[in-house]
Parts: C-alpha cells; sequence; structure tokens
C-alpha cells in the first residue's frame, strides 16, 4: 500500500489526507481494502449527497447496460437523455415555476462555469466579470480567474484577468453589506470597476470556508444586475441538488438567476455537468460551445433515478432537521470550549466549524480520520472543518460521526 501511496503524485492532497486505500461503500460508509469501516462526512466534497451505491440506481444502471443502452452518442439525441430532460423539467423546474433552457457543458464542474462565463460575454459584449472573495468555481483556465485563492492562482499562471473579486456577504463583519459597497463601485466611473459581463457567486461558499450569504444580500445583488443587465450566475455545483435544504441553494432567498451551473451530485457519482440558461439567453449557434463528453448517457439514467427524491418534500424535510441535528452539536462544542475561540456556519446540511488557531482544523482532521471519520477542511488557511454527510444517511450514524467530532477535539487540546 505504501509502495503505491509513493507513486500518487501530490496534486491531489485527498491521498495525504486520507492514507488508505478505498475499496467498496454503501450510503455514508465506507471500507478501505484492509475491511477498516469509515463514516463518509466528505461524501465526494458534495458529490454523494444520495450516498454511495444507491440500490436503485445501481439497479437502474445494471438494468441500462444489460439492455444495451446506448453509452456514448456524442450529443445526438437519446432516450437516457430525454427521460432525464423530461423529468428534471417535471420535478425540479415546472413545480418551481422556472424555465430555463439545459445546456450539457463537459463531465465536471468548471466546464459548466466555463460555458456559463463565455455566453455571458456573447450576450452582453462585455468581457469582465466580477465574482467574491474566497468564492471557488474550479481550476481550468477561465474558472481559475475566478477562483479567489492564492495557492490555485499561482502567479504563475498569469494573475486573475478580467475578473475583480469583490467582498463577499460579511467580508468586513456585519456592519458593512457589501452588495451596496458593490454597487457604489460599479456605477462609480472613476472606480475602475466597469460593469461587467457577469457577476457570479455561491449563496455557500463550500471551499471557501462554509460562508453563508444572507437573502436581503442575494436580493441586493440580484437588484444591481437587473439595474445594468448583467448577467447573474449562480454556481450551485456543491451546494445545489438539496445541499441546502431546497433543491437549488438561492430558493430561500427567492431570487431568479440568469444562468446557473450544475454539476457533482446531480449524476450521483457520475459525471454530469451543465448550465441552466434563461432562454433568452441562449444565443448559442449549432456546435458553438461543443465537445465529446457532454452528456453522459450512464450519468442521465442515474440522475434520472435521482430526481425521483423529489417528487415529493420528505429529503428536504430530513435535510432541514439532519441540519438543526448537526448544528446544535457544533454550537454545543463552540461553549465547550471557549479557549478555542471557535464559531459555526452553515445551512441545510453543509456546515463548518471555525478553529482560527492555526493547524488545529487540519489537525482534528487527522485525528477523525485515526478514529474512522472523513471529513475535510476548508478556506483560505485550511481553519474550517466542513461537514457534508450524506443527504441520506442514517440518524444514528450522524449522531455517531458529530459525538466522534467531540471526541476528536477532547483528544487534540489534552
Ligand atoms: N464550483 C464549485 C462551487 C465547486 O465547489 C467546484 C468543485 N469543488 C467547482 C465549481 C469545480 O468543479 P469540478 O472540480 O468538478 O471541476
Amino acid at each position: 500500500m505504501n509502495n503505491f501511496m509513493e507513486f500518487e503524485s501530490e496534486v491531489r492532497s485527498y491521498v495525504r489526507s486520507f492514507p488508505t486505500v478505498f475499496e467498496r461503500a454503501e450510503n455514508a460508509v465506507i471500507w478501505d481494502e484492509q475491511g477498516n469501516e469509515y463514516l463518509d462526512f466528505f461524501a465526494g466534497a458534495g458529490t454523494l449527497n444520495y450516498g454511495h451505491n444507491p440500490e436503485q440506481v445501481n439497479q437502474a444502471l445494471i438494468n441500462y447496460l444489460s439492455n444495451q443502452g446506448i453509452l456514448h452518442s456524442l450529443d445526438k439525441a437519446t432516450v437516457a437523455k430525454k427521460r432525464f430532460m423530461e423529468a428534471f423539467y417535471q420535478t425540479i423546474l415546472m413545480p418551481r415555476n422556472l424555465d430555463y433552457k439545459i445546456q450539457f457543458t463537459g463531465p465536471t464542474g468548471t466546464n459548466a462555469v466555463e460555458a456559463a462565463i463565455k455566453l455571458a460575454r456573447r450576450v452582453t459584449q462585455r468581457s469582465n466579470v466580477i465574482a467574491f472573495t474566497q468564492g471557488y468555481h474550479g481550476l481550468t483556465m477561465g474558472s481559475l480567474a475566478l477562483t479567489a485563492n492564492d495557492y490555485y492562482q499561482n502567479q504563475s499562471y498569469g494573475g486573475r484577468a478580467n475578473v475583480y473579486h469583490a467582498p463577499y456577504d460579511g467580508y468586513f463583519g456585519s456592519s458593512i453589506n457589501t452588495a451596496e459597497y458593490l454597487r457604489q463601485l460599479v456605477e462609480d466611473s472613476s472606480s475602475g470597476v466597469s460593469i461587467p459581463a457577469a457577476i457570479i457567486l455561491e449563496t455557500i461558499q463550500g471551499e471557501g470556508g462554509v460562508n453563508t450569504a444572507a437573502k436581503e444580500w442575494l436580493q441586493d445583488i440580484e437588484k444591481l444586475c437587473k439595474a445594468h443587465d448583467i448577467i447573474l450566475i449562480i454556481d450551485d455545483i456543491q451546494v445545489g441538488n438539496g445541499r441546502s435544504g431546497e433543491y437549488f441553494s438561492f430558493e430561500f432567498a427567492g431570487i431568479k438567476p440568469d444562468i446557473i451551473c450544475m454539476s457533482k451530485a446531480i449524476g450521483g457519482g457520475l459525471p454530469l455537468a451543465f448550465t441552466l440558461i434563461k432562454p433568452e439567453l441562449d444565443q448559442w449557434q449549432p456546435g458553438e460551445h461543443t465537445g465529446t463528453f457532454r452528456g453522459n448517457n450512464l450519468a442521465f439514467v442515474a440522475a434520472t433515478e435521482l430526481l425521483k427524491n423529489w417528487t415529493t418534500d420528505d429529503l428536504s424535510q430530513e435535510v432541514h432537521k439532519k441540519g438543526c441535528i448537526i448544528k446544535d452539536y457544533l454550537e454545543q462544542l463552540v461553549s465547550a470550549y471557549p479557549e478555542l475561540d471557535m464559531s459555526v456556519r452553515g445551512r441545510g446540511m453543509i456546515w463548518g466549524l471555525d478553529i482560527p488557531q492555526p493547524g488545529l482544523a487540519k489537525q482534528l482532521s487527522r485525528v477523525l480520520f485515526e478514529n474512522n471519520l472523513l471529513v475535510e477542511t476548508c478556506g483560505k488557511d485550511d481553519h474550517v472543518v466542513k461537514l457534508l454527510p450524506p443527504l441520506t444517511i442514517d440518524s444514528a450514524q450522524l449522531e455517531e460521526g458529530l459525538r466522534k467530532i467531540g471526541f476528536g477535539i477532547e483528544e487534540l487540546i489534552n
């Protein structure tokens, strides 16, 4: 095993965080090749909202393959694609009174962001974009310019061309409304922040430290966009698909983005990414933004099956209920260890425990791994322990995982 680890490039840090080789998994539990069992509170960084290997998805995939289902079709229409699109319209868009066209953009989240920005520039004929401090939108060149993180930005790639990183909600504490601050900069021709093609944001910054935007702030940003024909892009790649409690993370604010980027949990672990575009913005010419792997048929089969979770609001209610359990437990930890000066942020079932003392959050993640719980850290200085269990986790396992965090902190400080 150690030899294999040595061969692995260090470009992916998860190997170092979780130094073992995983073999199989079921819902919120994952086993390594030695048979050690871990609770998975990382869940593919928000990809496994519906858990590992949901039985009905595996069965649908087996049936599809047994019936010579088409694996690759380039962008030709297939039955798997048609069924997914019908299910998405009927289950997600129509009940929410939302009208969007779907554009499949490539296998992974960053492809959806690239497409969104390209279209916003084309529609507005402007080239600059506003993103936010601590935002994460992917690592291909266009998306990378939007990702506000020095480690990924590495100056040798040539800097953040044409992107202004505005302060996110709460950046200066609660007394300064950063949406109003941004409005003033955009409307003041002497500020150097000209009217952009698009404003792109996450309603909860998943990689940036589980920073949450308030509903009023999101509404103010939407107003700013409307006032100047700026395309509002919501990157719902990590916190969409029910993670926040509603299917889309912006629903609680009552806003209607111009473009929505979706990926991660939509395919339940199989690669799928798309943008949802307001119909009047769909100015693409046929084949103008195309590619070989746009719309994977197996992912369509899995995604269609997973959309059945949204025909009732049971899952949504479950997320809110379990989210309260997580929040209450983390808040108890904050009160129990005042010397650590910790704080808690989140919504639905994405929660961050901010541990400001340098290095402590990373150490906690390691201790938790040794105690069979997988959690990752996030934030500018890796100072936030991020909890992203599958939405379908069993309540007893959720509580067991939370208790492990309490024991882990105790172990660390003693
Ligand atoms: N946007 C957000 C909000 C993300 O969390 C991520 C991935 N962490 C991406 C974009 C990029 O997705 P991918 O890694 O699949 O390219």
